[in-house]
């Protein structure tokens, strides 16, 4: 790792207090922190005698705040039998895979996910899966962020346990200086009881560390809530201690205006996943009350099997017109906000100091070409274009150069810690082995 790397003659967009962008401006890195964002010739003449070991010319380049998915899973069999309904999907296909995973498969499958996403400039992942050794390994190999949690379940589904979470919190939370952290996960409530749901937030107090749950996804989560326990799905939630400002929410798509008042009361941190909701037809959340109640609210792509690429910038551009789609309402979701969604509120979510281009956050930082059809024509000099075009103009493969905690991890789209093909080979070769071993309810293998 450069100690110090600099960022010239970009168009940099902080996404700061102000909603500064600079033409001509610089962004430098110093270790892991930003040290000074502005025009290039105040970041120049503000520099010490010496200067940085590593000068990036970023002239035709949009600098940006990496990109936080918040709501995310290591993926394996992407594509596969992917044509059911959520509740069956989970039965026939995702637990079964989860089950028959290995170590090796979960590092491979992560190390493969983790690519893409860096690929698409998505520099923190927020990931509910199993096997986090594996996954702690590959995050620290390929040089991301991460958020990790168990896939906990009460003990009849065969899922992990908190037993299973506490144990990764101990070998793998604040592993690769703090880049990798470990969370409470909680599947979901159809399969969880109150008392694991209790335990868990009594967990992740002890521990000091967050939550992440799926909530309200599908209203047969909402039904099954309703006859297990008698209230709604956040109602429960709320009643055992899981909300929180230290917990996200995944999905939140049947949301009443109590629960949207439950979610504000304890300032739980949601991820809005709009395409996932969209491919298992799960409905369209309700973001502009999430919004208007004051509510955090962050993007994630779910998993590559509900989605089915891990391109944020497609997300993005979902976040917004299934709003103005559904609410017959063009106002909705301006580009500039939406891109905060996929920046800021991710971090703030996660309790982060990233999110934005501001002296001391940290060093994750992407690099967007701008010499493309998808940035044509280009007005200079004026956000308000450039914001548009990344929201629905543009896709992951704008991005050219991935910097995460001040390691470069992708340049001129090579990835720089990992050897690709192998990565995707090996991807392939797990998946096929973990299906030969998966046992699909009623079936058999
Ligand atoms: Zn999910």
């Amino acid at each position: 790792m450069a100690d110090q790397i600099l960022i010239k003659n970009g168009t940099v967009v902080t996404m700061n207090d102000a909603g500064e962008v600079f033409f001509g401006g610089s962004v430098l890195l110093d270790g892991d922190r930003i040290a000074d964002v502005g025009p290039a010739g105040e970041v120049a003449a503000r520099q010490p005698p010496g200067g940085p070991v590593q000068v990036i010319d970023a002239a035709g380049m949009a600098v940006l705040p990496g990109l936080v998915d918040l709501h995310y899973h290591t993926a394996l069999g992407k594509g596969w039998s992917d044509h059911r309904p959520l509740w069956e999907y989970l039965e026939t296909c995702w637990y079964p895979i989860i089950r028959a995973l290995d170590d090796d498969a979960a590092y491979w499958a992560a190390l493969a996910s983790y690519t893409e996403s860096i690929r698409c400039g998505v520099t923190t992942v927020n990931d509910m899966y199993r096997r986090l050794d594996a996954l702690a390994a590959a995050a620290e190999q390929v040089g991301i962020r991460a958020v990790l949690s168990s896939d906990v379940a009460d003990d009849e589904h065969d899922l992990d346990t908190l037993a299973d979470n506490q144990r990764a919190y101990r070998n793998n939370h604040g592993k690769a200086g703090g880049r990798i952290e470990v969370s409470v996960g909680i599947e979901w409530l159809p399969l969880a009881s109150q008392g694991l749901l209790r335990d868990a937030a009594a967990l992740a107090g002890e521990l000091g560390t967050g939550i992440h749950i799926h909530l309200n996804e599908s209203l047969t989560e909402v039904e099954n809530a309703k006859q297990r326990f008698g209230r709604r799905p956040t109602e429960v939630a709320y009643d055992c201690g899981i909300l929180g400002p230290a917990t996200i929410a995944a999905h939140c798509v049947w949301l009443s205006d109590t629960e949207i008042a439950l979610m504000r009361e304890t300032g739980t941190q949601i991820s809005h996943n709009p395409v996932s909701n969209a491919k298992l037809g799960n409905g369209v959340a309700r973001v502009p009350e999430m919004l208007n109640a004051g509510l955090n609210v962050g993007l994630g792509h779910d998993a590559a099997e509900c989605n089915n690429s891990r391109d944020l910038f497609e997300v993005m551009k979902a976040a917004s017109l299934m709003h103005r789609a559904t609410r017959v309402d063009a106002s909705l979701q301006q580009a500039p906000d939406v891109v905060k969604m996929a920046t800021r509120n991710g971090s703030a979510a996660l309790g982060h100091q990233g999110g934005q281009l501001a002296a001391g956050h940290k060093a994750d930082v992407i690099l967007i070409d701008l010499h493309s059809q998808m940035f044509t024509p280009l007005m200079p000099g004026n956000a308000d274009h450039l914001f548009s075009h990344l929201v629905f103009a543009a896709n992951g493969s704008c991005v050219d150069t991935t910097i995460i905690d001040g390691q470069i991890v992708m340049q001129d789209r090579q990835l720089t810690t990992i050897d690709e093909p192998t990565v995707l080979h090996q991807a392939n070769q797990a998946f096929r082995r973990v299906l030969d071993k998966m046992i699909v309810p009623g079936q058999g293998r």
